[in-house]
């Protein structure tokens, strides 16, 4: 399941550089898929909606740091355990139990944002 931030977030920006897949956004600020990842052209969410790479999306919200949940593998290829989680002072990095994924469908959702490794 993807890594959710609950509004307990004190907002120190720790995680942000920590993630691989560059999911991590400050409050009020624009995401893109292309954002630190290697994929381009146009990109299926996990919604059914294609957007192009480099579309700016509004964001997930305007109080705290936020996570889109079609960048999060929860480190999987990366790491052992979510960088974010590991790095929050406050421990408000933590599984979204609506969202449950499978290790497949994680390594599946690297592999779709770094086709080139
Ligand atoms: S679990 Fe990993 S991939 Fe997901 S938001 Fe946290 S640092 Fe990024
Ligand atoms: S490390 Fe935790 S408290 Fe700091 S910005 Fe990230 S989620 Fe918020």
């Amino acid at each position: 399941m993807a890594i959710i931030i609950t509004d307990e977030c004190i907002n120190c920006g720790a995680c942000e550089p920590e993630c691989p897949n560059n999911a991590i956004y400050e409050s009020g600020a624009e995401w893109s898929i292309s954002d630190g990842t290697s994929v381009r052209g146009s990109f299926t969410l996990e919604n059914g909606e294609i957007t192009d790479v480099d579309t700016r999306h509004s964001a997930l919200s305007n109080e705290v740091y936020y996570i889109v949940p079609d960048k999060c593998t929860e480190c999987k290829g990366f790491h052992d355990e979510p960088q974010c989680a590991a790095v929050c002072p406050v421990d408000c990095c933590i599984p979204d139990i609506g969202r449950v994924e499978t290790e497949e469908q994680l390594l599946a959702k690297k592999d779709k944002l770094h086709p080139n490794g």
